[in-house]
């Protein structure tokens, strides 16, 4: 039978091995990928420590996935052998309750499908996806490019597209890290007046790069403050996993303005006088389904928004996730396959 290289966690908080496994068959209704890259997103750490309820162990972690689909199975009208394509975070949905039924395929109430989570993902040289969770990846980006964009990328560009900004409006994106920095450069080919909030006042040429029109040092002075001197914001994509620092921006929020949370920080403190004096929102984004994958990537090669990466090959993957651990990674971790 043959064999692959996948990296496992045997059981919750075991480090993550590299072990032979014969390469899996798809069920009907499931395609194999051969894997050619895969991110490494903070969270695959609910697969390391076994946080997510229910996960059950051994599991490769995973869910930004890029590769060639390698065998289909039956009953799977749209794929065939040879198309490129990536997974991310959403791995499917039964398509008949009622969250289904109306179209909020990420609320699906039947089954929770996550990639990397509920079966097994990326960091290998083959995974098994489900036909419905599965995008077309555009010739113009590499395996490596692509991966990334199959969470933080999708999670903010579908985040933003979402916001109800418009054209012009004045957009904050608070970090630049793996989120922020994709955030950034989305935010700006959208066509908003985009301004970065991150510490330092060394994090502004990168801003600036990224296609920031104005760049808020947070370390410096008051970033509400300096928001609402711009006229305050439409939309705030809170990017960062600080509360204190969410809380912090809150307050630069223009009237009717919402604060749009994506990083999985703790708590978040608001002023109730705030949101109803201002008709202010706060809200949550969930990432996106596959044709919002496959969106976000069309949209990134029509406006040249890439991630920027680090790249390990498969069998370094426990190096590669200390390093996003770190922080210190500028900005996403990428493991190649060499497939
Ligand atoms: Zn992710
Ligand atoms: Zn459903």
């Amino acid at each position: 039978m043959p064999k692959m290289r996948a990296v496992q966690v045997a059981r919750p908080k075991a480090p993550l091995e590299i072990v032979e496994r014969a390469i899996p068959e798809p069920p009907a209704g499931h395609v194999r990928i051969k894997v050619q890259a895969c991110g490494i997103c903070h969270s695959d750490t609910f697969t390391k420590d076994g946080t997510f309820p229910g996960i059950q162990h051994p599991r490769v972690p995973g869910h930004e996935v890029v590769g060639l689909i390698d065998a289909v199975g039956a009953n799977v009208a749209p794929w065939a052998r040879g198309q490129r394509v990536g997974v991310g975070w959403h791995g499917g949905q039964c398509g008949y309750c009622d969250s289904c039924r109306r179209g909020d395929f990420f609320a699906c109430e039947t089954a929770t499908y996550v990639t990397g989570i509920t079966s097994d993902g990326g960091y290998a040289d083959y995974m098994i996806a489900r036909a419905e969770a599965v995008a077309r990846v555009p010739e113009q980006l590499s395996a490596v490019e692509a991966a990334p964009l199959m969470c933080a990328g999708v999670t903010t560009f579908n985040a933003l597209r979402n916001s109800g900004a418009r054209p012009g409006d004045l957009v904050a994106v608070l970090g630049l890290g793996g989120l922020g920095h994709l955030g950034v450069q989305f935010a700006a080919r959208m066509g908003f007046r985009t301004v970065a909030i991150a510490r330092g006042k060394d994090k502004e040429s990168l801003a600036r790069e990224l296609g920031a029109w104005r760049y808020v040092d947070s370390r410096a002075g008051d970033p509400a403050a300096a928001l609402r001197e711009l006229g305050g914001a439409r939309v705030v994509l809170a990017t960062v996993t600080d509360g204190p620092a969410m809380t912090a921006v809150l307050g630069g929020l223009g009237v009717k303005g919402t604060f749009l949370v994506i990083g999985a920080a703790e708590s978040l403190a608001a002023s109730p006088f705030l949101l109803i004096a201002g008709c202010r929102a706060i809200k949550g984004w969930y990432s996106g389904t596959a044709i919002d994958s496959q969106e976000a990537l069309a949209f990134s090669v029509l406006s040249g928004v890439r991630s920027m990466n680090e790249v390990f090959p498969l069998e370094r993957a426990a190096d590669a996730y200390e390093r996003m651990l770190s922080g210190g990674a500028r900005f996403r971790v990428v493991l190649t396959t060499g497939n």
